[in-house]
């Protein structure tokens, strides 16, 4: 069974043909079917109905805006069912949108996404994280000269030397550890709230499998060895654009060493106590919720 997490599910066609039409892009941004999503400080416009949506301003309303026309600051994200072109902006100051006679605002793209549709958060996702690797790419990491972006903004080429730089998308291992009944979970110096574990988890290495850097982030955190490894799913999460990919790990020893500098605390639960935390019902442990992959790693060993 394929899972479809939260920032993924994007169902915009990418328009991969029409990126290469530098023209045609501008042309489609001069339509009157173009949709504009705006973000500012990377957190998305949401029209507040009972059930929350992003966004979208149309053509007309955009103008009535009077945002930055800039062709170069707008990221191009795809065509929509309606084969309507999609874009995205980041603007520079939290804008007053009451005249348009719509409910508006930005809002905290980690929390809205938890109520938008599945659809939505892979759009979010795509929006969010291009628009961050163009703001932090101006310049060539190889000659220092400016950028300009290309393609609707999945690509930069360097001025100077002409170098083209693509969005880099950072991987993530994320492992339930188990044995038997038992799995591990742990908890980081980062997220020290009380009671709450997750999920073992490190970015990979350069010249690195997902299996190994599954068995060496499991190895450097909690001590323990691996043996069969099973890939679950992915997840998106651009915060700023990582790749979260998801196993089961078996381990063959019990011992658990921790890694007092990165972790406050690793340890061996019992998979009645992680059913319980599922339902929110445990004295002693608090696991994340379905936004995060950890909570469908937890919950596919948990219910097997
Ligand atoms: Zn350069």
């Amino acid at each position: 069974m394929s899972i479809i997490h939260t920032f993924s599910g994007n169902n915009l066609d990418r328009g991969d043909s029409t990126r290469h039409d530098e023209k045609k892009l501008e042309k489609l941004f001069e339509s009157r079917k173009a949709k504009i999503l705006t973000f500012y400080e990377l957190n998305p416009l949401i029209e507040n109905f009972e059930i929350p949506q992003l966004g979208w301003l149309t053509k007309d309303e955009f103008a009535k805006l009077k945002l930055s026309e800039d062709f170069s600051k707008i990221l191009f994200l795809g065509f929509d069912r309606d084969q309507s072109p999609c874009f995205a902006l980041e603007v520079n100051k939290n804008i007053e949108y009451k005249h348009l006679g719509r409910d508006l605002c930005y809002v905290d793209s980690r929390e809205i996404a938890t109520e938008i549709s599945e659809n939505e958060t892979g759009i979010l996702a795509q929006a969010k994280s291009n628009i961050e690797w163009n703001k932090k790419n101006k310049y060539c990491s190889s000659c220092s000269n400016p950028m300009e972006p290309f393609r609707g903004g999945i690509m930069r080429k360097c001025l100077g030397c002409n170098l083209e730089h693509f969005p880099r998308t950072d991987p993530v291992v994320i492992m339930l550890v188990y044995k038997n009944d038992r799995c591990v979970l742990g908890q980081t110096r980062l997220r020290q709230k009380s009671g709450f574990y997750s999920c073992l988890a490190g970015f990979m290495d350069q010249g690195e499998s997902i299996e190994e850097a599954v068995r060496r982030e499991v190895k450097e955190e909690s001590g323990l060895q691996i043996g069969e490894i099973k890939y679950h799913s992915s997840q998106p999460w651009p915060f700023p654009s990582s790749l979260m990919i998801g196993c089961h790990a078996e381990a063959t020893n019990e011992k658990i060493i921790i890694d007092k500098n990165e972790m406050t605390d690793v340890k061996w639960f019992a998979k009645e106590e992680v059913i319980l935390a599922l339902k929110n019902k445990s004295k002693i442990l608090n696991v994340p919720g379905p936004i995060a992959i950890a909570h469908h790693l937890i919950k596919s060993w948990a219910y097997n």
